[in-house]
């Protein structure tokens, strides 16, 4: 079966506060081996892709100077890298709303710059609240920019949602709830929920994903062995669901051994084809 996974890290160790690298790099669980190969070069990911039959990733990519260290030359790291495999690779971009005075701007030169067409935001490592545009909420200028921006091009924002292990990250901006407003305000917006509000927010996150259409979900971070554990009525959803692995992260052997878990699961092989590659297709702008 074809597989697309939308969403992958990879972050060179330089780029790290010193606490954020111990803990992915004396995690035991983390492949230091293939840490190494692939950061070294796009060539040694393409090769290793190919083994697994993995035909496309999204790198994400985003700026979290207070929380992570890495900022805005990781965007620009990420791609370049991607850039000698456009079909392969695409460099997911990213702007920070609490510290980017013009971000549209910013996404709008990258874009035509590495070909980009894909967000990321990270309000638990960027320490803002997805709704936070609203008047209410503090009327983040930047934000509302941002989300006009995806929604007129078309081009997927995937959030992160759910806990986060570092230092410094804050958890409470993780709850899934604020993308209520977010999906009501920006009705086109294509919303990518990462991680499913995982580990204590996933009946919220499928409430989400039945009440607005314009809600995805990405599979990443959920061990897919145990997704139906997590979404009991993952077939009410899967047709908005996306394979996604979080790879090189800590615990995660391998992407193919994501799809591997994944496809061992009692669900249909029409419907793993969905998430796996098919969906995919529903939701990127080339
Ligand atoms: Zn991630």
């Amino acid at each position: 079966m074809k597989v697309i996974d939308v969403h992958v890290h990879l972050i060179p160790s330089e780029m790290m506060k010193e606490k954020v690298g111990e803990t992915i790099f004396e995690n035991k669980a983390f492949n230091l081996d293939i840490y190494r190969k692939v950061i070294s070069s796009p060539d040694e990911l393409v090769k290793i892709m190919d083994q697994w039959g993995v035909e496309k990733i999204n790198v994400m990519s985003y700026s979290s100077p207070y929380v992570m260290g890495f900022d805005d030359k990781l965007i620009e790291w990420v791609g370049k890298y991607c850039s000698s495999y456009p079909d392969r690779l695409m460099p997911v971009m990213s702007a920070n709303p609490l510290l980017d005075k013009k971000p549209v701007e910013k996404l709008e030169e990258y874009r035509s710059k590495y070909n980009s067409s894909w967000i990321k935001l990270h309000p638990v490592h960027q320490l803002f609240k997805p709704n936070a545009y609203r008047e209410e909420e503090g009327k983040l200028e930047a934000l509302e920019e941002i989300y006009d921006y995806a929604q007129s091009n078309g081009f997927p924002i995937t959030f992160h949602t759910g806990t986060s292990i570092f230092p410094g990250a804050r958890i409470k901006y993780g709850d899934p709830i604020f993308l209520d407003d977010v999906a009501v305000d920006f009705p086109r917006l294509k919303i990518v929920m990462a991680h499913g509000g995982r580990p204590f927010w996933m009946e919220e996150a499928f409430f989400l994903l039945r009440r607005h259409k314009n809600i995805y979900l990405d599979i990443a971070g959920i061990p897919p062995k145990k997704l139906l554990e997590y979404f009991p009525r993952f077939r009410e959803i899967y047709d908005r669901s996306l394979f996604g692995s979080d790879w090189i992260s800590p615990g995660i052997k391998s992407i193919k051994d994501n799809v591997d878990q994944f496809m061992s699961l009692q669900i249909e092989d029409n419907i793993k084809e969905m998430v796996l590659y098919k969906n995919y297709f529903k939701i990127v702008k080339f």
